[in-house]
């Protein structure tokens, strides 16, 4: 039987970055994962992202908190920085005039034609009724930020402990106790990051289920047009995001941006999808799709109301939801980790996210119940 202070189901962005700052502060943590590699669904599968113009109010608002660990991450984190610029040139046509007010008041700046061509010269443009801009937006290297996170916790004395599936869970004299395979584990405060999977996980230690939807986004590998370099590429979409494609690793990610209701499962893409959001491409940027290179599929988990869940569920003690992220789970991680640790810990909401607008009710899982 293992014992700790606090233990985190689930070993993603969220779970990771929850157990090192749970951890820093001096609680004994052990962090469970059922997968024999942390980060394998939601986390290793995104778009790597920093978006501060995306996303509700409270999104937004968690996004630019966690600006500053990202563009500052703490001294020894690790050896490379986690953003990068990258920017994003958005197109809008006849019909989106509203979308286009929104876009505006969220961050974006309309922008020329020159603009847009000099961030990308094989744009398309002549259709577009205007051109925004999102100078603010950043890649983000998620492998180091959570290679960082894992790092962090490990020389906190956090263990972290792989192919450990949370089976069952019950509570009894004041402790959580789980069976998560080979491994039994004990401790009074417990941390459901399981992504998809946490309504689930909750259910089996018999809690009731918040409603989380996982919705499926499928994603590919594309080669730029031939002999011309993409690193310097914005990331681009037209405002009704029926497709987006932006540069990784020396080539091109391309994304439906789907929202596929589906299982918690291990997913795929939808080929017909990327097909579709190859022609999509084509028709907004002068290349031609060849071939996808590879594919993936993530499931991007949303509460019903799409804001993130965090806090301690009202009607069992000492389980704290982490969870419900949709697709900002990775930017918003330093603000949501932060938060979850603080509450955890019995305090106030940390002055800078406050002054931020947060507060835990909008979050807390007690407005489901
Ligand atoms: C295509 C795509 C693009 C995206 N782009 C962006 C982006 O640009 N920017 C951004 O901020 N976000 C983006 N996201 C969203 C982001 O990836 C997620 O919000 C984030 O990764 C969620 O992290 P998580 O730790 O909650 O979930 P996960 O990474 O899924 O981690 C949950 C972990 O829990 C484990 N687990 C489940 N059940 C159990 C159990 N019973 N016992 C033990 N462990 C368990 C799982 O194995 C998993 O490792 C994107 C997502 C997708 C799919």
């Amino acid at each position: 039987m293992k014992t700790a202070d606090v233990i985190v189901i689930g070993g993603g962005i969220a779970g990771a970055s929850a157990a090192a700052e749970i951890a820093g502060g001096g609680a004994r943590v052990l962090l469970l994962e059922m997968e024999s590699q942390p980060g394998y669904h939601a986390t290793g599968r995104s778009a790597a992202m920093y978006e501060p113009s995306e996303g509700a109010p409270v999104v937004r608002a968690l996004t630019r908190a966690s600006y500053s660990f990202l563009s500052r991450p703490p001294e020894g984190f690790v050896d490379v920085p986690l953003l990068s610029p990258r920017g994003v040139l958005m197109l809008a046509y006849a019909g989106d005039e509203k979308l286009i007010e929104e876009a505006k008041h969220n961050g974006y700046v309309a922008v020329d034609a020159a603009f847009a061509r000099s961030k990308l010269p094989l744009a398309k443009l002549d259709d577009a009724i205007a051109i925004l801009w999102d100078g603010e937006a950043q890649d983000i290297d998620v492998d180091a930020l959570h290679v960082g996170r894992l790092r962090a916790l490990r020389r906190a004395k956090g263990e972290v402990i792989a192919d450990a599936r949370v089976q069952r869970g019950a509570r009894a004299g004041g402790v959580w106790r789980l069976d998560a395979g080979k491994e039994a584990c004990e401790a009074p405060t417990i941390v459901l990051a399981a992504g998809a999977w946490s309504d689930q996980v909750a259910g089996s230690c018999g809690v009731a289920p918040v409603g989380l939807q996982p919705k499926r986004r499928s994603a590919a590998i594309i080669a730029g047009p031939a002999g011309i370099s993409v690193n310097d590429w914005p990331e681009i979409l037209p405002i009704d995001i029926s497709f987006y494609c932006k540069p990784m690793g020396g080539k091109l990610m391309l994304s439906p941006a789907e929202e596929e209701p589906v299982e918690p499962h291990d997913a795929w893409a939808d080929d017909l999808r990327l097909a579709e959001a190859a022609a999509g491409l084509e028709r907004l940027v002068d290349m031609s799709v060849q071939r996808l290179e590879r594919t993936w599929g993530g499931l991007r988990t949303f509460a019903p109301d799409g804001l993130p869940v965090v806090g301690f569920d009202p009607d069992a003690e000492g389980f704290f939801w982490l969870a419900g992220q949709g697709g900002y789970g990775i930017q918003t991680s330093p603000a949501l980790s932060r938060l979850a640790a603080e509450l955890i810990a019995g305090h106030e909401v940390p002055a800078d996210l406050a002054r931020e607008g947060l507060s835990p009710a909008p979050l807390s899982p007690g407005r489901f119940r």
